[in-house]
């Protein structure tokens, strides 16, 4: 993939890249998306997959008529093309649909339940809420660190994990953060868990859009467990979340969430729960989320994803560049551009709060960027340094404003020339702050 020219190439894959925008002057601009991190848009190959497909879907694994089976063999075929895209041994391990990530993890916590007594959760502080809090209540959870640069601390799992002298059931720890981009070294962190005697969950939600992931053989150390990713972070819609894992994870006690198609059979005092991933897939599938994802992954798959991940990097890399030396800003987490992270770049401008900063892109120059907390409280408050007071000011007083950052996040549609633009405009806003 060539730098400089990929962006502008694969923009035509998007489905409204080049849509415009209305702004507070009454104009319309063509829209410039940096909040790739939140929702990607869909490519144009999954749309008309789902067009092509809305003739002919209707209900899976519950009827006999030529839809139902050939939606039913799509909805399957989909398990083995999902396994395929993480290298997922399916002899072992199970996908198990679900809406997103965040369903998928709250589904994992369930059911780790059934086996899991008196186990630990060891997570960590730079996750997003839904890798921290479907733990919290149900099992004794830990945080493994971080330091000032939101780098996860590897001294720290080590020796938490050698405290907690095989307590640890679980290392539950993200591929990549939704804040700073930082990737995380699943493989080593993977073989630190095993050793321990703890199976370790990736969350792939940042992760499996932007780099090639490998689940590796059973056999190996370095081989993770469980992985969760959602649909819509991957140029598919909402809709569709995975979780792949240990077949037998899920074949323990009863599911979170019962109903139709979970069961082999049902008396009015028997219910025989059916195997995974059925008993984990209460009520009708969701076929067209499904139909949207395996064309995201025949796409991504087509574009190379190492190739992608790399033309993302010099994406951040230049924003990083461009932007470090303007007055008043300053970058979070890895203040140099370093390979192992993800296209996100969080900063601050000093006299903008985040959120006006946020507004002004977006209403006068079609700029579409997140700010606050970005579903990581704990995170946030450590890269800004809040004080334990400063915390305990914003619990008491519900109306303070909250710290937080502005997080451009970039996709592989994205360009240069659109880097620069932003850069010129934040340039412009930072002159004329008061
Ligand atoms: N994990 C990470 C790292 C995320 O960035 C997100 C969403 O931003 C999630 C989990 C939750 O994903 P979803 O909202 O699709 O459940």
């Amino acid at each position: 993939m060539e730098f400089g020219n990929t962006g502008s190439n694969l923009r035509d894959l998007i489905c409204g890249a080049n849509i415009e925008i209305p702004i507070i002057d009454g104009n319309h601009v063509r829209g410039i998306n940096f909040d790739n991190a939140a929702t990607t848009p869909a490519f144009q190959s999954v749309i008309n997959e789902v067009m092509n497909f809305a003739p002919l879907y209707s209900s899976i694994h519950r009827g006999m008529g030529y839809k139902s089976q050939l939606s039913s063999n799509l909805y399957e075929q989909a398990r083995f093309i999902i396994a395929n895209f993480v290298s997922a041994d399916l002899y072992h391990k199970t996908v198990i649909f679900t809406n997103n990530t965040t369903h998928a993890i709250n589904k994992l916590s369930y059911s780790l339940l059934n086996n899991i007594k008196d186990g630990i959760i060891l997570t960590t502080q730079m996750e997003h809420h839904s890798n921290d809090l479907p733990w919290r209540g149900k099992y004794k959870v830990d945080f493994v660190s971080v330091d000032d640069e939101g780098n996860l601390s590897l001294e720290d799992l080590e020796s938490k994990l050698s405290q907690y002298g095989g307590l640890v059931k679980l290392v539950a720890v993200t591929g990549a953060s939704n804040v700073t981009g930082i990737v995380n070294p699943i493989h080593t962190i993977a073989t630190m868990a095993h050793k321990y005697g703890s199976k370790i969950l990736v969350d792939g939600a940042q992760l499996v859009p932007h780099s090639k992931v490998d689940m590796k053989p059973v056999d190996s150390p370095e081989h993770i467990d469980y992985l969760v990713f959602s649909s819509h972070k991957m140029y598919a819609p909402f809709g569709t979340g995975i979780l792949i894992g240990w077949k037998d994870t899920f074949e323990a006690g009863d599911p979170d969430y019962v109903g139709g198609g979970t069961v082999e059979i049902v008396t009015p005092d028997y219910v025989r729960w059916d195997h995974a991933p059925f008993r984990e897939e209460a009520g009708s599938p969701n076929i067209f989320g499904v139909v949207a994802l395996i064309a995201a992954i025949k796409t991504l798959n087509s574009l190379d994803i190492e190739s992608i991940h790399y033309y993302e990097q010099q994406l951040t890399s230049y924003a990083q560049n461009n932007i470090k030396n303007l007055p008043d800003v300053t970058i979070y987490g890895h203040q140099q551009f370093k390979e192992n992270r993800v296209a996100i770049v969080p900063f601050n401008v000093e006299g903008i709060h985040h959120e006006t900063l946020s507004k002004i892109l977006s209403y006068e120059v079609g700029i579409a960027v997140r700010s606050g907390c970005f579903c990581a409280h704990p995170y946030v408050q450590k890269l800004l340094k809040v004080t334990p007071e400063e915390i305990e000011e914003h619990i008491k007083n519900r109306h303070s404003l909250i710290p937080g950052m502005v997080r451009l996040s970039f996709g592989l549609y994205n360009t240069i020339e659109e880097i620069d633009f932003f850069t010129e405009i934040l340039y412009k806003i930072i002159k004329n702050k008061a």
